[in-house]
């Protein structure tokens, strides 16, 4: 196991505020909510805005709070002090529990870590998705995720042993049980909406717009940086 249960628990995003003020100056950034308005530098009374701050997330999380989804980070620190756009990523699949499993290619074995900090959750169910986020409660659609994900993680243990030359890689790991979640689906009769055959498909539908996400707020985290610093 990776981090400790306190880890777990205690998670503290960094939150960017949103406004609008003045007619020409479009969307404003700031770290707190403002006093003066960054533009235009008047002080502003809440019926002046023309948008009121608004508070913006990160689009990133703790897997604790993403039970059942894909998860994706920075093979090394945080999305938003370490990734810029072309460093490594790393893929696993959290379960009901917020678990993450993931394939660690160096030391070429299956890893299970209680919780990844940081991480942006994909998810590829929509039924779970639906579903309250209460860790423990079990249901079906629950069962079927975890179960399917005990299941690959041994045949893609087999199969490693057998092909030791394929030399695997995390995204391979979490592609084949996509694969194999989207497959029970299937077979069990229900209909998976959106649902892709390849990798390139997955990567193009749900890994990329999870990336987007982090530098779109990585660009209003700097704007809203930098204006706080011009106060
Ligand atoms: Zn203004």
């Amino acid at each position: 196991m990776g981090d400790s249960e306190l880890e777990r628990t205690e998670y503290v995003p960094v939150v960017v505020f949103r406004y609008q003020h003045c007619t020409s100056a479009g969307h404003i950034f700031s770290l707190s909510i403002p006093a003066k308005c960054a533009s235009c530098g008047q002080s502003h009374q809440p019926h002046e805005f023309i948008l009121p701050p608004v508070c913006v997330f990160p689009p990133w999380t703790t897997s604790s709070r993403a039970p059942g989804s894909i998860v994706i980070k920075p093979t090394v620190g945080g999305f938003l002090t370490d990734y810029h756009g072309l460093e490594d990523l790393h893929i696993g699949v959290a379960d009901s529990n917020g678990y993450v499993t993931h394939y660690l290619q160096e030391l070429q074995q299956i890893q299970v870590d209680s919780a990844w900090k940081d991480c942006i959750a994909i998810p590829i169910d929509e039924q779970l998705s639906n579903l309250p986020l209460c860790p423990g409660k079990r249901d079906q659609e629950w069962c079927r995720w975890d179960n399917t994900l005990a299941v690959f993680t041994v045949s893609f243990r087999q199969r490693q042993r057998e092909t030791r030359s394929l030399d695997p890689n995390c995204f391979d790991f979490v592609w084949g049980f996509v694969s194999a979640f989207w497959l029970s689906v299937v077979s069990d009769g229900k209909d998976v909406k959106e649902r892709c055959l390849s990798k390139e498909c997955f990567t193009e539908h749900f890994v990329l717009p999870a990336i987007n996400k982090a530098l779109q707020f990585k660009r209003m985290y700097k704007a809203a940086t930098a204006s706080t610093q011009k106060k």
